[in-house]
């Protein structure tokens, strides 16, 4: 541990963030944001818009059915990469009894675990991000106009065109995923730098798509870094930056009106005095701050955004609480990073995101690992449906809301205690369709033998 952080001693800290104590001790906290504003009419960010959000869903319309011509899986929605909301009445008893906590209103779970393509939250933003490059280099080069039948784009010509053209990015697993696979689709050479935690089965899986994968014994971090520098030497070469990349985190942002459908569809209420509640899971921010993002643009103050990390790795709640946001890490306060849930293992906050959203997070708890694997096994037996660990980093916090004092208080000062009957809480389930078999039985056993 550091002895000065940004010029303030630890027990400073201590004072000035009582709550900072049990973190450090990797012990399970609820913290509320102070900083929250519920107002209806709250410009999240001066520079992104509501027309920036449309013009995301244009561009991913433009390319649907490009998208249904080369992956036949999302032939059914027509190009469209979106995952069901399915009501887990099974799991909430479960959970009822397991942690001898109710859950007032109804429970859903948001399945991006099974998004087509690549299996987790990240075939949102990065897909996006991958045809966000695509369609530039083809409009620069005469190739498409907007109005084009984009499925041209699967030409040999195309293709080669696109060969020219490398996309690297740093990633604990999931992102390289999401890139690797529709970089590779589209003809472009895709470096993906993977940190060490990143799971031997992705790696395997996106070399024999074509991908080059550059292996790192260290953390996240690095991984990043390495691959920005790596952009930066050569030509023709797009960094995505999942620290800053406003792209990916509007390709995330899309899920907020698309939600908002599915929620008419089933004709769920969301108002005044039918609130809704999300649980999101976090790494560096962007996933879960994009959609916190849609989903604040679609339901103003009737949403309240909850991140849910790792109790080894509280980079967003160390960077929000203390509000040094990317200067800070879970390293520096002597947190070791260490978590099975590979898609969390992030020790440094993205920076952008905690600054555009730290008014409108509601707050973020830690669980730990172990947990886990016992919610994998309960929404397994209970339901049929399989994660990856760091997708249910979100049950906790529906449990926590009604047990913690801090998540009473939040419900109380918000006026909101009388209205939880009709409230609907969304946990977002953010990966796990593509994992190996063998890997999850072994998952799911390291949940039962927890019980
Ligand atoms: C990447 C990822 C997250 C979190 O996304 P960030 O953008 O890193 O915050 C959550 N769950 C899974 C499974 C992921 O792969």
């Amino acid at each position: 541990m550091k002895k000065h952080i940004m010029g303030k001693n630890l027990d400073e800290w201590k004072n000035r963030h009582p709550l900072l104590e049990e973190i450090i001790k990797t012990q399970e906290v609820f913290w509320t944001n102070p900083q929250y504003v519920s107002s209806s009419d709250r410009i999240i960010t001066p520079n992104l818009r509501k027309m920036d959000i449309q013009d995301a869903e244009k561009r991913l319309l433009r390319f649907a059915p490009y998208i249904a011509k080369v992956f036949p899986q999302t032939w059914e929605t027509k190009g469209i990469i979106e995952s069901p909301l399915v009501k887990i009445d099974k799991m909430k008893k479960e959970l009822a009894v397991l942690y001898d906590q109710e859950i007032i209103g109804s429970l859903y779970l948001k399945c991006d675990s099974h998004l087509p393509i690549s299996g987790s939250v990240k075939a949102r933003g990065g897909i996006y991000e991958v045809l966000k490059i695509a369609e530039d280099i083809a409009i620069e080069k005469k190739i498409i106009v907007e109005s084009d039948d984009y499925t041209i784009l699967a030409s040999e010509k195309c293709k080669k065109l696109f060969s020219r053209y490398s996309i690297v990015v740093g990633s604990t697993g999931n992102l390289g995923l999401s890139i690797g696979i529709m970089g590779a689709v589209l003809g472009f050479k895709v470096i993906v730098h993977m940190s060490s935690d990143a799971k031997q089965w992705k790696k395997d899986l996106l070399r024999k798509k074509g991908v080059t994968v550059v292996e790192y014994d260290s953390d996240y971090g690095k991984a990043v870094e390495a691959g920005r520098i790596q952009a930066q030497r050569e030509e023709n070469s797009y960094f995505i930056d999942d620290e800053n990349s406003q792209n990916l985190f509007l390709g995330y942002a899309v899920a907020g009106k698309r939600l908002k459908q599915q929620l008419e569809q089933l004709q769920i209420l969301v108002d005044q005095d039918h609130p809704l509640f999300v649980y999101l899971p976090c790494g560096v921010g962007g996933a879960p701050g994009g959609i916190t993002f849609g989903l604040k643009t679609a339901f103003h103050e009737h949403v309240h955004c909850f991140f849910a990390e790792p109790t080894h790795s509280p980079a967003m709640l160390l960077g929000l609480m203390t509000g040094l946001h990317d200067k800070v890490s879970a390293q520096e306060f002597g947190i070791d990073n260490r978590t099975d849930a590979d898609g969390l293992a992030v020790g440094r906050p993205s920076g952008f995101v905690g600054k555009t959203l730290e008014k409108d997070i509601s707050g973020i708890f830690t669980i730990q690992d172990q947990e886990l694997y016992r919610l994998l096994s309960r929404l397994a037996d209970s339901e049929g449906i399989y994660l990856e660990p760091s997708a249910l980093a979100g049950f906790a916090g529906p449990l926590r809301l009604f047990s913690e004092s801090r998540g009473k208080q939040y419900l109380e000062y918000g006026d909101l205690m009388s209205k939880m009957k009709n409230a609907t809480h969304i946990v977002w389930a953010t990966g796990g369709s593509m994992v190996p078999e063998e890997m999850m039985s072994h998952f799911y056993n390291k949940g039962k033998a927890k019980e």
